[in-house]
């Protein structure tokens, strides 16, 4: 009997999805990317107490090309936003981001002219992490939750259909400006 009468259909594909996946999650290496306050609670994470090391990730790049995680760790300004998109576009794909602390998640208490009112204005935003400032354990359990995303990203065309649907759903989601009482 052949191996396409033992193996059940698809089987190859999956276990190559799950093979990319386990080494994507094990090897991320974040950008250096310290905007504001909660660079420091960012920079702790990489000190032996919290050892950020455990999971392959304790060489924060200086450079965005060996890089494949931008952490954005503090309130964006207007004049640093153009530069935050130049970063994450020299970064090879596939590449994430978390967004750390209520102001880059949404300009946090500095709803003014010169803070972006979120980062996801400038770059997708993979992970959203609350606080002011979320603390190390707050940012590793934050990376832990994007290793399972991306553990379970699909491959090649599964990939776009599943970008296809999240579109999709964004799409069809209420506009921010409607849901008044909540965030007005
Ligand atoms: S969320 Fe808090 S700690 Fe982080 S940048 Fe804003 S003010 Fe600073």
């Amino acid at each position: 009997m052949g191996i396409e009468e033992k193996a059940p259909a698809g089987f190859m594909l999956t276990s190559v999805e799950k093979i990319v996946g386990l080494a994507r999650k094990s090897s991320v290496w974040p950008v250096t990317m310290g905007l504001a306050c909660c660079a420091i609670e960012m920079m702790a994470t990489g000190t032996p107490r919290y050892d950020i090391s455990r999971f392959g990730m304790e060489v924060f790049r200086a450079s965005p090309r060996h890089a494949d995680l931008m952490i954005v760790s503090g309130r964006l300004s207007h004049k640093m936003a153009p530069i935050i998109r130049n970063v994450y576009d020299s970064m090879p794909e596939p590449k994430w981001v978390i967004s750390m602390g209520v102001c880059a998640s949404s300009g946090g208490m500095f709803n003014n002219y010169a803070i972006v009112q979120g980062c996801d204005h400038v770059v997708p935003v993979d992970i959203y992490l609350p606080g002011c400032p979320p603390r190390p354990e707050m940012l590793l359990h934050a990376i832990l939750e994007l290793h399972e995303q991306i553990k379970n990203t699909p491959l090649g065309v599964n990939r776009e259909a599943a970008a296809r649907a999240a579109e999709a759903a964004a799409l069809r989601a209420t506009p921010m400006h409607e849901l008044k009482g909540e965030y007005a």
